[in-house]
């Protein structure tokens, strides 16, 4: 994986092999339908550690991203880093958004949710 100039934020291409239902902390039950998605988040520090964390599949699931990388049938593809701010990055991404406030829970850019569904590919 090479790293552009200063990454701060990171997205994950994630397939979804088959419909599942996941428990997403506080989001509760939610239903993902089979597709691809496209995960944005950042880190400040050590964002390849924080990638490596999300394909390693994480042993405590502490992010909404970990709960839905844990459900069978779903692995990520692809990883890709960033200079971009991640909520200028998400917003550039196209998509609809499966699941409100999903990775966004202290996101003040009012992008409504740091997961997109780019339907079945
Ligand atoms: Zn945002």
């Amino acid at each position: 994986m090479s790293t552009p100039r200063k990454a701060i934020s990171y997205q994950l291409v994630i397939r979804v092999a088959r419909a599942v239902t996941v428990r997403v902390g506080a989001l509760g039950q939610v239903r993902f339908a089979p597709g691809r998605y496209i995960y944005t988040g950042s880190a400040k520090r050590a964002i390849e550690a924080r990638v490596a964390r999300h394909l390693a599949g994480a042993r405590r699931l502490h992010w909404h991203i970990d709960h839905l990388l844990a459900a069978p049938g779903v692995r990520v593809t692809a990883t890709r880093l960033s200079p971009r701010p991640e909520c200028s990055l998400n917003q550039a991404t196209a998509g609809s958004i499966p699941v409100p406030r999903f990775g966004a829970s202290d996101c003040r850019a009012g992008c409504g949710s740091h997961l997109k569904y780019q339907g079945r590919h």
